[in-house]
């Protein structure tokens, strides 16, 4: 089925030069059920967590920095949804949502993206530690889907035109989620400079009419090559540059050591009334739902073990 590694659990950054224009493509399948797998969510919030951790590979494969790490947040105070959170790490990728199942299954099959968190806001984090980079923008939880919301925080945000596509479904009982997403750069290929941005530039329209032309099947379709994707969308073009692919995958940085050295440094009658009945202390990691079952024996030895 991947004939070229350019299929699956992959990102493609691609540019348009005549059209100053820059992109990135994305396609999650093996990766994706393995994410999913641990959480066991309903279908619509397996759907939901699918475009989210698609759009988290796209911007993420936009960091320069191979420990730059992208942090992708949308939080409501009310909505049935009132967190979900996804990040990128050097091509790893996790998430998780927390939600309230009583009310999701009163909202039917095909909740809209408000019904699902009412008034809420999306935050994205580019944190790029060796340049001490850090960068955070907020927007309002708008628009029908993920990828408008998206779209709308480079437009309001950063000011860069910008047209986000994302979409997952299942195939034989196997999750897919493929993602597109084209800016217009106003100053050269990589540049930042925002002064000129001109939201009205003739290149634009068509770089966003042509990105925006694919379709649902196309993102998710698992034996179409992202680099025949792009391809199909600006075969008219003059020159489009394909860069280095970057391979995803499913990744946590839980550590069960870490996570007993901190319950370590609690007071003993707080330690004592973290055991259950079980005899154990159980700490779960929420971003890959595994649990970290330990005994209070074995945090005095991890206290020593670190003095
Ligand atoms: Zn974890």
């Amino acid at each position: 089925m991947q004939k070229d590694g350019l299929s699956i659990d992959v990102a493609l950054g691609v540019t348009v030069p005549a059209r100053h224009a820059r992109g990135r493509a994305a396609r999650l399948g093996p990766a994706l059920d393995a994410i999913l797998a641990n959480h066991g969510y309903p279908p619509v919030i397996e759907r939901l967590l699918a475009e989210a951790l698609v759009l988290t590979a796209l911007l993420g494969s936009l960091l320069k920095e191979p420990e730059g790490q992208l942090t992708l947040q949308a939080q409501t105070e009310a909505g049935i949804i009132d967190l979900l959170v996804c990040d990128y790490l050097g091509g790893e990728l996790r998430g998780y949502v927390r939600h309230d199942p009583e009310r999701l299954a009163e909202a039917g099959p095909k909740p809209s993206l408000f019904a699902l968190f009412g008034k809420g806001y999306l935050a994205i984090t580019f944190d790029q530690p060796q340049a001490n980079e850090r960068y955070q923008g907020i927007v309002p939880l708008e628009g029908s889907s993920l990828g408008e919301a998206a779209q709308s925080f480079f437009g309001q945000s950063e000011q860069i035109p910008s047209i986000v596509r994302l979409a997952a479904g299942k195939r034989d009982g196997q999750w897919f989620a493929g993602g597109l997403m084209f800016q217009h750069l106003p100053e050269g290929e990589e540049g930042r400079e925002r002064l000129h941005t001109r939201l009205d530039h003739p290149d634009w329209p068509h770089v966003a009419v042509l990105a925006g032309s694919v379709r649902d099947d196309e993102l998710t379709d698992p034996e179409l090559p992202l680099d025949e994707l792009i391809w199909r969308l600006f075969h008219e073009e003059p020159e489009v540059r394909i860069l280095a692919p970057v391979p995803l995958r499913k990744g946590c940085r839980c550590d069960p050591d870490y996570v007993r050295s901190v319950i370590a440094r609690f007071p003993e009658e707080e330690q004592a009334a973290m055991v259950g009945e079980d005899g154990f202390i159980t700490v779960d990691c929420k971003f890959c739902s595994t649990t970290f079952p330990f005994r209070l024996e074995e945090l005095g030895s991890a206290t020593d073990s670190h003095r």
